[in-house]
């Protein structure tokens, strides 16, 4: 494989997004642990939400997962990757409001952090919130510090719980109709979310903001689940 253009190996080009990953990348990359070796990749399950002036509820917009090159010549972190598609939409409309979420296996690391933050101050109409797996070097103070601008900045940061695992499961992972098993994936969330806590300075456990995904998204998660429990089949995304 050596000298073919990296993206290849994983099937698509960087600019664009997969549509899920397999569950042995999932179980493999998104346990909350502590200390993770091995896994060198990070992954990022996006869905991006609109909403159209005159103000109404979010809508789906777009979804799908990036993943970070690694390789020399296409390095690029996966939070990176998501803000160069983004960009490459032209999505600077007034009338329209976006809400992103990702869902990521390691969190950004301060260079991210940094870039985020740029994005945020360029793109007015985009808010964002970041469920995280795992901490990236949480004992650095650097990369605390990129998570405190982060949320200064008005960006939810938190650490993913069963039901961001679950949705996950469900919405990003070619799951094949199998139902969703926590396994091994919220080992250390409760540790995490007390060490986010601390970074973060606010009390243990959830930030206390209660998950708001639009009405339409619940409805369509819940039907997927019905759809799972009676045919057993693949399920489309939305
Ligand atoms: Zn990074």
């Amino acid at each position: 494989m050596r000298g073919m253009e990296p993206w290849r190996l994983g099937g698509h080009h960087p600019r664009s997004p997969m549509d899920r990953i397999g569950p042995e990348t999932f179980f493999f990359h998104f346990p909350s642990l502590l200390y993770a070796s091995g896994r060198n990749l990070c992954y990022l399950c996006f869905q991006v939400e609109r909403k159209r002036y005159p103000w109404h509820n979010y809508e789906y917009w777009n979804s799908g997962v990036f993943q970070n090159k690694v390789y020399p010549q296409a390095r690029c972190h996966a939070e990176s990757c998501f803000l160069s598609w983004f960009r490459d939409w032209n999505l600077f409309s007034y009338k329209h409001k976006y809400h992103v979420t990702w869902y990521l296996s390691w969190s950004p690391c301060p260079n991210c952090a940094k870039e985020i933050l740029s994005f945020l101050q360029e793109y007015k109409n985009v808010t964002l919130s970041i469920f995280t797996a795992r901490l990236y070097y949480f004992w650095h103070s650097d990369f605390q510090v990129g998570l405190q601008r982060l949320c200064r900045a008005g960006v939810r940061v938190d650490i993913m719980c069963f039901e961001d695992y679950k949705y996950c499961w469900k919405n990003f992972v070619d799951h094949q109709g199998m139902p969703f098993q926590r396994r091994n994936l919220l080992k250390h969330y409760r540790h995490l979310a007390r060490e986010l806590g601390k970074i973060l300075g606010i009390g243990y456990g959830r930030t206390g903001i209660i998950r708001t995904f639009p009405k339409k998204q619940n409805k369509m998660w819940q039907v997927a689940e019905n759809q799972v429990g009676e045919t057993g089949k693949r399920k489309q995304k939305r």
